[in-house]
């Protein structure tokens, strides 16, 4: 399905982006994968997916918070791979406080990350999507990009933002073979949440799998973790031709979350 296109996938050496980078790849998308980590644990998932799927795969480890390294990323792909026609802006990072404890340096780094990323590296990769008439725009938001929660303020700021970067995208794109969409899931298990199950249980005096049971319970009515698999299937029919005139959408993956 995606054979001979080039996916960029901010943050996909973890979690969700490495599914989405995954199922990209399985549809015959070369993939540059983007993200911090172990450079031999980097290599080892750059190799795994080249040698699953058949596909082009490179790693580029730009730090994306930062306007020109977004921007590099994508030309990283457009001057090696020639191209850069799926964009997944899925980096992200989370902290939680009151506001009136909310460090103004965690605010600033997550607005970078989870939002102005997503500014710099579509202002990059459109042109040529439009001069080819074809591209696919993935924004990783958030449950939290459609309601919010306490303790999270840069968090549901800058996803709500994303929801909106999505959509005015999406109008100013519309009838030029380029789409634009905001992946909005709910709990799902990655290094993220771990860190929140980890605080909740130190607080709350629970195990590890009561704060997993708690933090479910709360929100999420399946009471199940959403998996980064069921994100990359929806990311993958997002670039499929089913999904062309799917254009400005926030879609929830949330076990219910949004619809109480
Ligand atoms: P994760 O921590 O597992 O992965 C984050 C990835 O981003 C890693 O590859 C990391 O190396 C990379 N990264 C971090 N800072 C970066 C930077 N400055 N430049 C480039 N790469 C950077 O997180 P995850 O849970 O997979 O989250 C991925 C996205 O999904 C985030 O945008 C997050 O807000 C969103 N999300 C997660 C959940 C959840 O429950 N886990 C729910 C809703 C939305």
């Amino acid at each position: 399905m995606l054979k001979g296109r080039v996916a960029v996938v901010t943050g996909s050496t973890s979690g969700i982006g490495l599914a989405i980078a995954r199922a990209l790849a399985e549809q015959g998308a070369d993939v540059v994968l983007n993200g911090f980590g172990d450079s031999a644990a980097i290599e080892s998932i750059r190799r795994d997916i080249a040698d699953a799927f058949g596909v082009r795969v490179e790693w580029d480890g730009a730090d994306v918070s930062r306007p020109e390294e977004a921007a590099g990323l994508i030309r990283t792909a457009q001057d090696g791979f020639g191209s850069c026609d799926i964009l997944v802006n899925n980096a992200g990072i989370q902290h939680t406080a009151p506001i009136e404890e909310f460090p103004a340096e965690r605010w600033d780094a997550i607005i970078a990350l989870n939002l102005s990323q997503a500014f710099h590296t579509v202002r990059a990769a459109i042109p040529t999507m439009y001069k080819n008439g074809w591209g696919r725009i993935v924004n990783v938001a958030s449950i939290h990009g459609r309601v919010a929660s306490i303790n999270k303020a840069a968090y549901v700021s800058a996803k709500h933002g994303l929801v909106g970067l999505t959509k005015v995208v999406a109008l100013e794109a519309a009838g030029r073979g380029v789409t634009c969409n905001a992946i909005c899931p709910g709990w799902v298990l990655t290094p993220l949440i771990q860190k929140q199950v980890e605080i909740r249980a130190a607080e709350k005096k629970l195990t590890a799998d009561e704060a997993m049971v708690d933090l479910l319970a709360e929100k999420q009515p399946s009471k199940q973790f959403v998996t980064p698999e069921q994100i990359g299937g929806l990311a993958a029919f997002l670039c499929s031709p089913a999904a062309d005139q799917i254009t400005g959408q926030e879609l929830g993956i949330d076990g219910g979350w949004s619809a109480q």
